[in-house]
């Protein structure tokens, strides 16, 4: 096996500066407000994942808490209403309506609880936490929290199925590993399943590791009867869809769908995707979450929500909001459609099959 030292490239370096200084000068110079004014839409769905009290504990991943309070007064400051999945669609059938904003949490962590609750509960802001049926019963491959796991206790890792030994031993080695990993995994998520042996030779428990950060049955419970908490559905394994055959999509979705809602006894009816657009093929899940009476599902597409996504609401676009490291200017910027705008070149500000109802 080949040894690696890995860096965090000065191009990655290069990026990071350059998201955040044009952000700031966007939010500076009013520009993001008049891109706001096409892609804005009538509101916009936030995405986060963990949060943080010190995001080094995490090698920069999840959202630091205090991060979070600022982008929330950020948003209320600029006119913004948070609400909750359900009256977003509500808002997007009065043109009078105020826009707005929905926060959503994926995968059912205990930190949406312990350190994102109370900065809703100051904000009045509700949130909905798509929740993977393996993640409350520690049997899925949270193959993410794994690998952050080995960048964290190990200095050296044999990782086999790259044919790498990697050598990380302070903390930026530590992240250029991580983010080495990962990569390798997005490339082609059948990957995902080759980790398994790897962290068990490096003495990581996956299932140690997802009890001590994930929500139990108990906690799901108790963070669905919050009056500003809903729990949504995320499929039983978390797998990339697109490698799934019909049926095997439909049991992933269903079981998951049946499952929270025997937990909760009410119908869950909203769906996030994993992984958002490279794990899925888009049509075909789209309708199988139709036929398995979800209102609506959001992905990671970024952009605002406009009236004609009544139409088919199954593919909602969502904008990233936990980017590390990133000013609060890049959460506005991203309400704004900014980065619908940059993804598209200045194309269309939504994808939306049918006619505006
Ligand atoms: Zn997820």
């Amino acid at each position: 096996m080949r040894t690696l030292t890995p860096k965090v490239t000065a191009k990655a370096r290069l990026k990071t500066m350059v998201r955040a200084g044009l952000s700031t000068l966007l939010a500076a110079s009013g520009g993001d407000r008049l891109i706001g004014r096409r892609y804005g839409g009538q509101g916009v769905i936030l995405m986060f994942h963990e949060f943080v009290s010190s995001p080094v504990d995490t090698l920069g991943q999840g959202c630091p808490v205090d991060h979070f309070d600022a982008i929330l007064a950020a948003l209320k400051a600029s006119g913004r209403d948070f609400v909750g999945a359900d009256e977003a669609l509500r808002r997007l059938t009065d043109p009078e309506a105020r826009p707005f904003v929905v926060l959503t949490f994926d995968d059912g962590y205990r930190s949406n609880i312990d350190l994102a609750l109370p900065v809703m509960e100051r904000h009045a802001a509700p949130a909905t936490i798509f929740v993977p049926t393996g993640m409350v019963d520690r049997s899925i491959n949270a193959w993410w929290l794994g690998l952050r796991e080995l960048a964290v206790t190990c200095d050296v890792i044999e990782m086999e199925p790259m044919e790498l030994r990697l050598e990380c031993r302070d903390l930026r080695g530590k992240q250029a590993a991580l983010e080495l990993m990962t990569a390798w995994v997005w490339q082609d998520f059948a990957r995902a399943d080759l980790l398994a042996p790897v962290l068990v030779a490096h003495g990581v428990s996956m299932p140690d590791l997802v009890d001590r950060l994930a929500l139990d049955e108990a906690g799901i419970r108790a963070a669905d009867r919050h009056p500003l908490v809903e729990i949504g559905a995320h499929t039983a394994t978390h797998r990339a869809l697109r490698l799934l055959d019909d049926a095997a999509v439909e049991t992933d979705i269903g079981d998951n769908k049946r499952y929270l809602e025997t937990l909760l006894d009410r119908p869950v009816d909203w769906f996030a995707y994993p992984y958002g657009p490279p794990s899925i093929g888009g049509t075909r899940e789209a309708d199988i979450v139709r036929k398995l009476g979800f209102r609506a599902a959001v992905t990671t597409d970024p952009g605002g929500l406009f009236r004609p996504h009544l139409n088919a609401p199954y593919l909602l676009p969502r904008q990233n909001a936990e980017v590390p490291a990133s000013p609060v200017s890049h959460a506005l910027a991203g309400a704004n459609g900014v980065f619908r705008a940059l993804s598209t070149r200045f194309g269309a500000p939504y994808d939306c099959p049918g006619d505006i109802k």
